[in-house]
């Protein structure tokens, strides 16, 4: 079953098909690109099928780059692109991580065992055909998600997916069908079984690749999958019972623009301090004194069992650290370059942008939104005159203590600390002389 469709893939992919059909070997777009344009949406990478094997992809092209030889892809180098060229798989050998698979002579086979439906079309970039084994395109117009096959095998195969399904629904608005969705829900407590890498950059492209990331996540709860992968996350869903605060935490996630995909994790963990600091107040209401420090750990331990780079789970632990130390809006200079110095004047923009995401999502329903920006304006008027924040800043050092005649030592550390503060008061004072005759007078009491 095919019929002919119009597509515009990039001159390279037509140029790439054609020199590999010319030499002998049937060549199809498939994945990604083409179920993007089928959706008539901006398509991504465009990736090859073909029935050359690696070393025949290799000899036709010049500029070849071995991308994973022993999956059968090649890279070929086009306009200064890479485009993936990979010869027809099957699979020989599953076991829920990943697939084994070997080389297959037709496209027909090569698409069944991919995923779901609309990820099973092939498009032939010279003939114009597309291939539809499955019924994807109809899928598509029906908004359906539905894997190839019997969903329950497909699942076991490899776990991923489950995520990926949840994540396909979420970006295309699609429902899952009945039986899909049963044996992905059943199929929940093995995702602990996924590699910690493959899960994060399942959760890095629903963070980046969705602007309305909030849908994916919140078919995450729905599927279970938080139970299974995010217990943090699946106690903030049901905290209070009415699911507020992970309606807040979606809606704050959503007001942070999918480029700042750190950003989005913080406003994601924001919340995980609250249900396990969660007290009574005096009037039987709850409140969450010291969720941030609680949070701030618990965002981490998340982040470590996700394998986050060492930088970005500090990052995203000091955000959720500091989401409520803010300067108050008549604060002097000398206020806020104290607060630059608790905070860190390197997290301060992040910190801002984070407290607007929280403020739309109608997380901080006290604070005005002029304030808000009022302080941000002050905060870089101050940054601006880049005031000294640290010791490194300070216009004396060790050097000049020594020559001073003071002995190495805590009692260092001590005087500078004091120099610091003083300066962070009064940033006129940092001048050589000036803190030279500070510590004579009042270390040295001369
Ligand atoms: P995106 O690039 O946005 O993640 P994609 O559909 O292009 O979406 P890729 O991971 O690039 O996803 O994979 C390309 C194609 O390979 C998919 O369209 C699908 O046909 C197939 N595929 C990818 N991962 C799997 C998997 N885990 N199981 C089965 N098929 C898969
Ligand atoms: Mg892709």
């Amino acid at each position: 079953m095919s019929e002919v469709l119009s597509l515009s893939p990039p001159p390279a992919v037509r140029r790439i098909a054609t020199r590999l059909e010319e030499a002998g070997y049937e060549t199809w777009a498939v994945g990604g690109a083409v179920r993007d344009q089928v959706l008539g949406r901006p398509a991504g990478d465009w990736d090859l099928a073909t029935r050359a094997r690696p070393e025949e992809i290799r000899r036709v092209f010049r500029r070849t780059v071995p991308l994973g030889i022993e999956h059968g892809t090649v890279g070929v180098l086009d306009g200064g692109k890479l485009y993936e060229v990979t010869t027809f798989r099957r699979d020989v050998e599953t076991f829920g991580r990943h697939a084994v698979v070997e080389f297959a002579d037709d496209i027909e086979e090569d698409l069944a065992r991919r995923d779901f439906t609309f990820n099973a079309l092939a498009w032939h970039p010279l003939s114009g055909r597309l291939l539809d084994p499955f019924g994807g395109r109809g899928d598509l117009a029906d908004r359906r998600l539905r894997t190839v096959g019997e969903p329950a095998e497909r699942f076991a195969e490899d776990y991923l997916r489950v995520l990926r399904a949840l994540r396909f629904a979420g970006q295309f608005h699609l429902d899952i069908e009945p039986a899909t969705w049963e044996a992905l829900r059943a199929a929940t407590p093995q995702l602990v079984r996924l590699s910690a890498e493959r899960v994060r950059e399942e959760l890095v492209k629903v963070l980046t690749q969705l602007r309305s990331a909030s849908r994916a996540l919140d078919l995450y709860r729905a599927a279970g999958v938080l139970d299974h992968l995010f217990p943090e996350l699946a106690a903030v869903a049901a905290e209070g019972g009415g699911g507020e605060l992970w309606a807040t935490t979606l809606r704050a996630v959503d007001a942070v623009p999918p480029s700042r995909p750190t950003l989005r994790l913080a406003a994601l963990l924001h919340a995980v301090g609250m249900p396990p600091s969660r007290t009574r107040d005096l009037r039987g209401g709850w409140r969450y004194t010291g969720h941030e420090v609680v949070g701030s750990r618990t965002a981490g331990d998340v982040m470590a069992r996700l394998k986050s780079s060492n930088a970005e789970r500090e990052w995203v632990t000091r955000l959720v650290r500091h989401q409520n130390d803010l300067f108050p809006p008549d604060a002097p200079d000398a206020g806020i370059r104290r607060w630059l110095r608790h905070v860190g004047d390197d997290l301060v923009p992040d910190l801002f942008r984070l407290r607007f995401a929280l403020w739309r999502a109608g997380r901080s329903s006290g604070e005005r939104p002029g304030d808000l920006l009022a302080r941000w304006a002050a905060a870089r008027r101050v940054l601006r005159a880049s005031p000294p924040l640290a010791i490194a800043d300070l216009a004396i050092g060790g050097h000049e203590l020594k020559r001073l005649g003071i002995e190495q030592g805590p009692r260092f550390r001590e005087i500078l600390e004091d120099l610091l503060e003083r300066v962070v008061e009064d940033p006129s004072l940092n001048r050589p002389h000036v803190l030279e005759e500070i510590v004579r007078r009042e270390w040295l009491h001369e």
